[in-house]
Formats: structure tokens, C-alpha cells, sequence
């Protein structure tokens, strides 16, 4: 039966899908993708509007309640705006979010909040525009700053900024990043590193949130706030003086026991955890011209139930030895 709810093995009831529309990206940052870029999926292998909406309706009448639009840079791919549109008339939806590196952000902000995005996250790592080069290797951080400043004045609030904190790359700002939040009234959430892949970005680049909030306390006073229902798994605080900022910790304290996701990738697999190469193929089911909702809702079944209790990010051969783990491609 479709609308039966989705809990896991462990009891976690499994509200919230993040779908990765594209695996295309207009930049390259440095713990995310190679410089030449990641083989790409074909056209016919990514899913269209139609299958993800088709997931969608099945999901949300089985208990999903949240979508994240992510990628990849789901701003490159054409027809966005309509997709929001019908995700936002569907009935039982509460909420429909979006992460994007803010490159086209200016010029799109005004149609995405009319469509009915309702959040928005904008993914900035320094407020330097050579570091911005540096870590992005080909981005004009002055077109992000102006989607910033769009997206704020379309409405979109709170508005929240992802800031990955690397050592020896802008660990030197992260005050910068909290006068940014009480400047210009946005949200930063400090995210620990993921060391991804086989080169420099190892486990010496990353900066634990405890330390993060060490750095944040000896110039502001922080007071922790209690776990909204929007905050996943960010720790926040309100700055005295104005403002708002977080962390999330994925490697120094796991938060797999309150973790609400699946994950659809772009090319149609579901996914239970960021770090699991468990995945089905929802694709091929979709495209058997026989395919039913049911069918679709018992790969959804299927996928909730391998959802690991935890991550194993230190033994995951993929994640942390090969680096294998293609957040472009599953979905940060
Ligand atoms: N392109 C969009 C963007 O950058 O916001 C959406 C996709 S991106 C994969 C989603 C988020 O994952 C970004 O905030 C990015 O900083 C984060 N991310 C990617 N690789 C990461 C890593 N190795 N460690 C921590 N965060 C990472
Ligand atoms: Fe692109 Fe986002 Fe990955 Fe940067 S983090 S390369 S913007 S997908």
C-alpha cells in the first residue's frame, strides 16, 4: 500500500528527499570535482522532469514532506524554474529548498521565488576573490555576492550560506563569515570538510566544528538555539549583536540517528546515506513502459529499508581511500 508511511529499520521515520537534478556544474570546486571535470552522465541517462515529479507524487503520498533541489549546479539545468512550479503544487508538500553555488543566482532568484521555492542555500567558501578563484578555479565571486544580494531582496529568508572551512585554504575567515551573517542578514552554517578524493584535500584540511565554534566564541558571544524543525542536523546559535550562524559536523559527531533523507541521484538511483554505495535503480523501473505507482513506491520501500544505521565514513573504501564518492553526481 502506497500511503503507508516510510520508517526505517531503525525507527527513523524518512520525511525529507533530496533529488540531484543534474551532475553538470559551472565550476570546479577543488574538494568536489576534478579540474578537467567528471565524466559525464549522457542526456538519456539523467531522469527528465516528468520521472522526477513522477517519484515525487509517489514519494510524498508515502510521508516525504521536504524536497532539496541539489546537483551538480541545479541552476544549469534548463526548465528549473517549471519544475519548481509543479513541485510546488503538489498536494502534501511542505517544503521545497535548493542549494546552489549562486553563479546565476542573480539573474534567477526573481523567478525561482515566483515559482514557489520557498529556501534557498547558497554555497560560499571565502569572501576573497582570489581565494574564490583559487577554490572554485574558475568562479567570478562577484556574480554570487550579487545573487546574494537578489535573493535577499526577492523575499527568500532566512537566507542561508554553506561555508566549507579548509586549513591553509580560508580557515583565516571565518569572523569574516560572521560579521557577513549579521552585514547582510543571511545565515552562515560552517559545514567540517568531506575529504572526497585521492590528492591535497585529506583529513589535515579539516576543521571540527568544535574548533570552528572555539574561533566564532573568542570574538562573539554565542547562544546555543534550541533544534527547530528546519535545522536537520545544524547546531545554531544567535550572535549577540545580530544574526544567526551553525555548524554541522558530518565527521567529528555523526548524526545518523535522527537522519531523515534518501537521496534520488541524477541518474535515477536511490540512496539512504550520502557515504553508502548502496543504491537501487529507479531509473529502469520508471522506464518499463509497465511501470506502476507501486512499483516505484516498493523501490522507495527498498531503499528505506537498506538506509544503513550509521556512516562509515572512515572504513568506506569509496569515500576516504579512492575518493570515489561523487558528490556532484549523488547530491551534497
Ligand atoms: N552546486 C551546488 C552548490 O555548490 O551549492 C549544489 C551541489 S554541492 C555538491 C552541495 C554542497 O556540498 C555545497 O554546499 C558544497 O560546499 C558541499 N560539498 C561538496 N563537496 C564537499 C566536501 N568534500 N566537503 C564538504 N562539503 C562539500
Ligand atoms: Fe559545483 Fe557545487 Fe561541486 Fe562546487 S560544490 S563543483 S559548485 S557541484
Amino acid at each position: 500500500m502506497i500511503g503507508q508511511g516510510l520508517v526505517d529499520t531503525f525507527h527513523r521515520k524518512i520525511n525529507y528527499l533530496r533529488i540531484s537534478i543534474t551532475d553538470r556544474c559551472n565550476l570546479r570546486c577543488l574538494y568536489c570535482m576534478p579540474e578537467e571535470g567528471v565524466p559525464l552522465l549522457g542526456h538519456e541517462s539523467i531522469l527528465s522532469f516528468e520521472e522526477i515529479l513522477r517519484v515525487a507524487r509517489v514519494a510524498i503520498a508515502m510521508g516525504i514532506t521536504k524536497v532539496r533541489i541539489t546537483g551538480g549546479e541545479p541552476l544549469v539545468r534548463k526548465g528549473l524554474t517549471s519544475l519548481i512550479e509543479e513541485l510546488a503544487a503538489l498536494e502534501g508538500l511542505r517544503d521545497i529548498s535548493l542549494t546552489t553555488n549562486g553563479v546565476l543566482l542573480e539573474k534567477m532568484a526573481e523567478e525561482l521565488k515566483r515559482a514557489g521555492l520557498k529556501r534557498l542555500n547558497i554555497s560560499l567558501d571565502t569572501l576573497k576573490a582570489d581565494v574564490y578563484q583559487r577554490i572554485t578555479r574558475c568562479g567570478d565571486i562577484k556574480r554570487v555576492l550579487a545573487g546574494i544580494e537578489k535573493a535577499r531582496d526577492v523575499g527568500f529568508s532566512p537566507l542561508k550560506v554553506n561555508m566549507v572551512p579548509m586549513k591553509g585554504v580560508n580557515d583565516g575567515e571565518i569572523l569574516d563569515f560572521v560579521a557577513f551573517a549579521q552585514d547582510k542578514d543571511v545565515e552562515v552554517r560552517f559545514i567540517e570538510f568531506m575529504p572526497s578524493r585521492e590528492d591535497e584535500w585529506r583529513r589535515e584540511a579539516i576543521i571540527d566544528s568544535v574548533d570552528i565554534i572555539k574561533t566564532i566564541s573568542s570574538a562573539y558571544e554565542l547562544t546555543p538555539l534550541a533544534a527547530g524543525e528546519d535545522a536537520g542536523p545544524c547546531k545554531l546559535f544567535e550572535i549577540k549583536g545580530g544574526g544567526r550562524c551553525g555548524v554541522i559536523s558530518p565527521m567529528s559527531e555523526h548524526f545518523c540517528d535522527t537522519c531523515n533523507r534518501l537521496r534520488l541521484t541524477a541518474d535515477g538511483k536511490l540512496r539512504g546515506c550520502l557515504f553508502s554505495e548502496k543504491e537501487r535503480d529507479l531509473r529502469s523501473i520508471l522506464r518499463d513502459e509497465k511501470c506502476t505507482d507501486e512499483a516505484i513506491a516498493e523501490v522507495l520501500r527498498g531503499a528505506v529499508h537498506a538506509k544503513p544505521e550509521g556512516h562509515k565514513y572512515d572504513e568506506s573504501e569509496d569515500s576516504s581511500k579512492n575518493g570515489g564518492f561523487k558528490m556532484s553526481r549523488v547530491g551534497g
